[in-house]
Parts: C-alpha cells; structure tokens; sequence
C-alpha cells in the first residue's frame, strides 16, 4: 500500500513538473493549477493486474467465515472482501478458487463494475446463492483495492461522509419479558438507542432466543416429519409478541427504538395481524414478517397499517427487491452484502431506495464477516438513506484475526480512518481458527417443525 502511495504521489509530482514545461503560456496560477491535473488525469495510474485469488477459511467465532484475498501485480497491494455463505462455505470456496480465480487473473482491478458484469454472466445462469457469496468476495475486494490506491477510505469514493458514524441496534432476548427487559436495559445503559428484542415462547424452538424451547434436540439426524424434534407453532408466538412490547413500553419508557424480527415463521393472514397489533407500540421496524415467497402479501400489510417494515435477508437478486422497493412495500432494505454481489450492487440498491423513501439497514449478523461489516459501514458513511447497522459484537479472537475491525462507541458503529475498507487479516491466526468439525451447515433452518411435522419455512 505504501508502494501504491508513494508511486501516486510521485505521478502528481510528474504531472506537476509536465505541466511546468508550458508555464510561459498560462502564467496565472489557477490555470496552471488546471493544467496540472488535466496531466495528472491523462496519466492515469500505473497499470495493475490481479495475479490470484484465494479464498481464507477461518472460524475464529465457530461461524465459518469466508474470506476473499485478491492480489496484485504491486507488491503489498491487495483487497480483502467477504464471501461468507456460513451454511454453504465449501461451496462458495470452490466457485471462487475453481472458477472466478482463472477467470480474474490478468484482469486490472480497476475495472470494478465491468468485472462484476461479466462476472455476473460468466455462469451463464445466475443470480443465486454460491455464485453470488463468491462475487460478492472479489467485489469487496476490489473496492479495498481501489481505495488503498487512492489512499484513501472507500467511504471517500462512495461520495464522503454524511454523518459521522453508524448508529447500530443491540440484540437482546430472554426467556422470559423480564429477561428481555434487563437485556435491553444494558444495552442502553451501554449507549444504545435500538434494542432488537426476542422473547422464547415457552416449549417451542422460537428463533432469536436461547433456552426457550425444544430447539437443538440430542441426535437431530434422528429428525423427520414423522419424527419432529423441534418444533415451531405461530399461533402462540402472535399471541405473546405485542404482550411483550407492551411490557417493554411500560418499563422502558417510549425514547427506545423496538425493532422485532418475525422471521417469517407466521402465515400471510397472522403477519398481518401481527403488524397491526405491533403498531400502537411504534415500533423502529418489523422484519421479515412474510417469507420471500410471499412478497405480493407486503401489499395487504401497507394497506392496513403504518408499521415499518423491513425485509430482504434471503434476497439474491435484483427480481426480488427491485419491486418492493419501487412500489414502496417496505421501509428498510435487509439485504445481505455478502450475498447479493457485494459493494458495487449495494450502492445501486442504496441510491435506488433513497428515491422511495427506503432506508438501508443491511443484514449483519455474525455470518456476516468484520470485512462485510467494514463494506456496509463504507456505504452507510455516504448513504444518505442509511437507516440503522445490525449490531454484531465482533468477540475478542475475531477482533484478532481480523485488525482494524470497526469500533463501536456509545451505540455506534466508527470507520477505521484508513485506506480502502481499513481492515485486515492475519492469515497465521486465522489458521488457527478452523472450521469447526462434524455438520458443515446449520441443519435448524431445515430441522424446525410445526406440531404435524410439517418443516417451516425459516
Ligand atoms: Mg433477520
């Protein structure tokens, strides 16, 4: 990086002397200042290859991460960019090292936009998950790239800041309202000023909470539908979700901001429901309360009620989104930066919204790795529709592996003032986190049942 500096700072000085040769003529120093970078851009920057690709595999937090590492012909220059796809890794690794990879190299990283298009077309078929992970890996690296020859942060290239950082919102849960309560108290004697809350329904596998139910049977490959172990019933959990708000309004008052995540377990008629009842308690946003099967419901829940909604972390492409977003069904867009390409198609997404009164707030969980979280917050820095980050407490050992991992201060979400996405990784100390052995994906997304054994959706 510092190569790719000193050699930009040595091209202005080459323009400068260039441009000297013809003072005579254009004695006034601002037409001479003119001169210099009209030289400085024709000049361009020295030419750049990508020599390899590789793909690093490490679970520092027992999530299998996948991260992408694009190299190039300048010594020390390189981009780093998350491909994470955690229940599908050795898939994502596959389509970058076998197929990307001879596809990329000798290419100037440069060309960002034309190497996700063709990229993008390279599969003939496209717009799933894998092929998307793997795109989205080399994109964010590519960015990374960019901004270190630039010397400067990616926020600067996506158009400045226009806020000084990220507000986040804190997962709390429980068991039980109390617990929920006092969870989200800390958060916000931590600063937090967005509490997701998540309470378990009692004997049932209730997603977003730990010890509520019946989730995590002993020997889950005993599982089927004549033979459910975890199983799910919406019924009560429609029931008990609007209690709960009511609880936290009354203890903690009406300045929090309640995001609740449904996680599409209910039917189309009980989402409804379900967001109506939630709107008297204002919540921040309710998300993903229909499956991404169901986007034509979205209508009958805006014809009912003022609930903000928010969707997209199962989105792949632009099919699924684009007419949410247009005809202004939601109200944050959820989708995966991870998952859906990368950088370049999360700014398009971004700059789309703003014109429908759609705010982002893009998927982050802890499958989502410190660089993806790094790329959102470069996006969020310049997005003037930025509506709230996912809060993920990066633990110690990936905050190790991982340098220059954004800091979080008072509820917020800081950039490192560093060139490109200013993060790294210790390719030494990630080694030392492989992914755990045994089952290569979360088999609960597949193993959770209603009470007749039929498998929900997640
Ligand atoms: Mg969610």
């Amino acid at each position: 990086m510092k190569t790719s500096i000193d050699r930009r700072k040595a091209l202005m000085r080459l323009a400068g002397g260039s441009a000297a040769g013809g003072l005579g003529l254009l004695a006034p120093g601002r037409l001479f200042a003119m001169d210099n970078l009209q030289a400085s851009s024709k000049a361009g920057l020295p030419a750049l290859k990508i020599t390899d690709v590789k793909t690093i595999l490490t679970a520092p937090n027992r999530i299998r991460l996948v991260i992408v590492k694009v190299l190039t012909s300048e010594p020390g220059l390189y981009g780093l960019g998350c491909a994470t796809f955690t229940q599908r890794a050795y898939a994502v690794q596959t389509a970058v090292d076998q197929y990307l990879r001879p596809f990329l190299v000798g290419r100037n990283p440069d060309e960002i936009e034309d190497i996700w298009q063709s990229s993008f077309v390279s599969s003939y078929w496209r717009n799933g998950g894998v092929l998307f992970n793997a795109m989205s890996g080399i994109d964010m690296a590519l960015w990374d790239i960019k901004g270190k020859r630039a010397g400067m942060p990616v926020y600067q290239l996506l158009g400045g800041k226009c806020r000084f950082a990220a507000d986040l919102y804190f997962h709390a849960s429980g068991r039980d309202f109390k617990e929920v309560e006092d969870s989200a108290r800390q958060a916000m004697e931590r600063g937090y000023r967005h509490v997701r809350v998540q309470v378990a329904v009692p004997g049932q596998a209730t997603y977003g909470t730990s010890g509520g139910g019946n989730a995590g049977a002993s020997n889950q490959n005993e599982d089927g539908p004549t033979n459910p172990r975890s199983t799910w019933d919406a019924g009560p959990y429609v029931r008990l979700v609007p209690k709960l708000f009511e609880h936290l309004r009354v203890k903690l008052g009406d300045d929090v901001q309640l995001l609740h995540d449904v996680h599409e377990r209910v039917s189309p008629n009980q989402a409804v429901n379900l967001c109506k009842e939630l709107e008297r308690y204002r919540p921040y946003f309710v998300e993903d309360p229909l499956p991404p099967e169901e986007n034509d419901h979205f209508r009958l829940i805006r014809q009912q009620c003022s609930t903000p909604i928010a969707m997209g972390e199962l989105f792949n492409s632009q099919h699924e989104y684009v007419p949410l977003i247009a005809n202004r069904l939601i109200d944050f867009i959820r989708i995966h930066l991870s998952q859906i390409g990368g950088l370049s198609p999360a700014r398009k997404v971004a700059a789309f919204s703003e014109f429908f009164g759609v705010k982002t707030a893009w998927h982050g969980p802890g499958d989502a790795s410190p660089v993806a979280h790094a790329a959102q917050l470069a996006l969020e820095l310049a997005s003037y529709n930025f509506g709230i980050h996912e809060g993920y407490v990066f633990p110690p050992e990936t905050r190790e592996v991982f340098p220059g991992c954004p800091e979080i201060k008072n509820g917020y979400l800081y950039a490192r003032e560093a060139p490109g996405l200013g993060i790294d990784i210790d390719e030494q100390l990630a080694a030392k986190f492989p992914y755990p052995a045994g089952r290569t994906f979360d088999y609960s997304w597949g193993q959770t049942r209603r009470p007749d054994g039929t498998v929900i959706r997640p």
